[in-house]
């Protein structure tokens, strides 16, 4: 088929030279030469790779990782189930079943409303940041951990169990905070971010 009217599309066609090679070029010696120079070049470059897992690469300080669900400083978990993490969610990653405090529990959650169930697929996640982003209790927030290999599924569903900052370890999300969230934060009449 002759092919010398086809168009290409990305306009980035390159004409190949059909010329005859000349005998030193069918020694293929400087081909080779060439190749070498090349790889002897790529030695004496700092090497792309690491030796993971003895060496680790460093984190970005905003690295998006694995959830955390934060308490507030009186140790009360944050999240008052609204749902808008789920629904900010491209990977329909978030599910919850949300219940009401009872008399007795104001120590255990900031809301009427509290989240009994949450859980996380991390598997669907694709650590985009939007449920971080759509919350509007400082509750969710990636963290800089990374999400654990496993063999079994089921043990990428995390559940309160696993995202719910441990009361005596708080996570220190204030990194991923920027100056004008932290402006908005100081603002008194936001009840909900005092
Ligand atoms: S990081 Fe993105 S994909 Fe993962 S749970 Fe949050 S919104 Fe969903
Ligand atoms: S984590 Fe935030 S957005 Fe998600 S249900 Fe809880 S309060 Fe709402």
């Amino acid at each position: 088929m002759d092919n010398s009217n086809v168009q290409s599309l990305s306009g980035r066609s390159k004409v190949v030279s059909d010329k005859k090679l000349s005998f030193v070029e069918r020694l293929y010696l400087p081909a080779i030469f060439k190749g070498m120079v090349i790889t002897l070049k790529h030695l004496l470059k700092r090497k792309a790779t690491i030796r993971y897992p003895e060496t680790k690469r460093e984190f970005s300080d905003i690295y998006r990782g694995r959830h955390v669900l934060k308490r507030d400083d009186q140790g009360r978990e944050r999240c008052t189930a609204c749902g808008l993490c789920a629904v900010a969610c491209p990977a329909e990653a978030i599910t919850m079943v949300a219940a009401e405090r009872k008399a007795g529990e104001e120590h255990l959650y900031r809301e009427e409303k509290y989240a009994e169930k949450y859980e996380i697929n991390m598997l669907r996640c694709i650590f985009c940041g939007l449920c971080e982003e759509a919350c509007p209790k400082e509750s969710i927030f990636l963290t800089t951990e990374i999400v654990k290999s496993d063999f079994l599924r089921d043990r990428f569903i995390y559940g309160k169990d696993m995202l719910v900052e441990p009361i005596d370890k708080p996570i220190d999300i204030s990194k991923r905070q920027t100056p004008a969230v932290l402006a908005f934060k100081k603002e008194k009449n936001r009840k909900h971010n005092d």
